[in-house]
């Protein structure tokens, strides 16, 4: 589920400033400005940690220890080889002592996450009702719900993705925890927003009975967005006898659907596979691939990755996607 956060926020500021002028209305673009900057550095260090479990996860081994250390010639890198994207950059992506390859995937990882945990507070941080004088109608618990809901968010689909590119791998003790955090924050998220707006009549049994409404339509959600999924896989199986689509895809469904909501869910999936066909597409034109076009057409997609992409763009933007797809739809 995901409530008007955006859009609306910008033009909110702009009448407290007209109407208000009192010290928060001045403080304001500072507070956002240092908030955001602090939340993509932190995003930065976390995404910075995320590289170490995804090289060590799927080895079995510790993320804790030993400390970091090059994976060719085993050094133990010392503290400004550790410091986000700069150490990347100044070391040209190269181990100092061996010259080997460190690869894309540390810089992009940690820039990724930093840019979506400022993304998270910039957004989160407009509905604090000291930053926007209440005319957002909102709750301190709403913008703080939003901005942690987000930041895990963008953490568990970014290490998804990469997981799932590198090993074709979307693990079982990620996708169901993510599931049930979704659903609590969906919750969460609903119940302090009827409050916001039903607190003034005291109307308590109508709370209690759109709360249970709200919960069990959150449940058929995540329930409809894995089934779908479950539906194709059958469906492929009946046509070619074969495994097309994994049952982790069906977990990461459901809980793309848990934290946004079916319809955002179902955009996230067709924003994946049109990137997926969109990739294999370039695969098969690139002439080095026609060569074994044969065991081309069977190559795996990692369809994973490009679902999430997909729930990260729908996170963003998904409410506004819809409702612009809606309307040039006619609804
Ligand atoms: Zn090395």
């Amino acid at each position: 589920m995901q409530l008007e956060t955006r859009g609306r926020t910008a033009s909110g500021i702009r009448k407290a400033r007209v109407h208000g002028g009192g010290p928060y209305t001045q403080l304001l673009p500072m507070i956002l400005l240092l908030g955001t900057i602090f939340a993509g550095l932190l995003g930065l260090a976390f995404g910075s940690f995320m590289n170490v479990c995804l090289s060590r996860w799927p080895e079995g081994e510790s993320v804790v220890t030993p400390r970091s250390h090059c994976c060719h010639c085993g050094r133990t890198l010392t503290w400004w080889e550790n410091v986000p994207l700069v150490s990347w950059l100044a070391l040209r992506g190269r181990c100092r002592t061996c010259r080997a390859w460190i690869g894309w995937r540390y810089p992009l990882v940690e820039l990724t996450v930093g840019v979506l945990w400022a993304l998270s507070a910039w957004q989160g941080l407009h509905r604090f009702p000291d930053l926007t004088l209440q005319l957002n109608g909102s709750n301190p618990y709403i913008a703080l719900i939003l901005i942690l809901g987000y930041m895990i968010l963008s953490w568990v689909l970014v290490a998804l993705a990469a997981l799932d590119a590198e090993h074709l791998w979307l693990p079982d003790w990620i996708t169901w925890p993510g599931i049930l955090l979704g659903f609590i924050f969906s919750l969460l998220l609903f119940k302090f927003s009827l409050n916001t707006v039903l607190d003034r009549y005291n109307a308590w049994p109508l709370q209690q009975r759109l709360f249970f409404h709200f919960a069990f339509k959150a449940m058929l959600g995540i329930a409809a967005a894995a089934g779908l999924v479950l539906l194709i896989r059958w469906i492929y199986w009946l046509i070619r006898r074969r495994e097309g689509i994994g049952l982790g895809d069906a977990k990461l469904m459901a809980l793309v659907a848990a934290w946004l909501g079916f319809p955002c869910a179902l955009l996230s999936f067709v924003l994946g596979v049109a990137m997926g066909a969109l990739v294999a597409v370039v695969l098969l034109a690139v002439p080095a691939a026609r060569e074994n076009a044969e065991s081309w057409g069977l190559n795996k997609l990692p369809l994973g990755t490009f679902i999430c992409i997909g729930g990260i763009v729908s996170s963003l933007w998904g409410q506004h996607i819809i409702a612009a797809y809606l309307r040039w739809a006619g609804f």
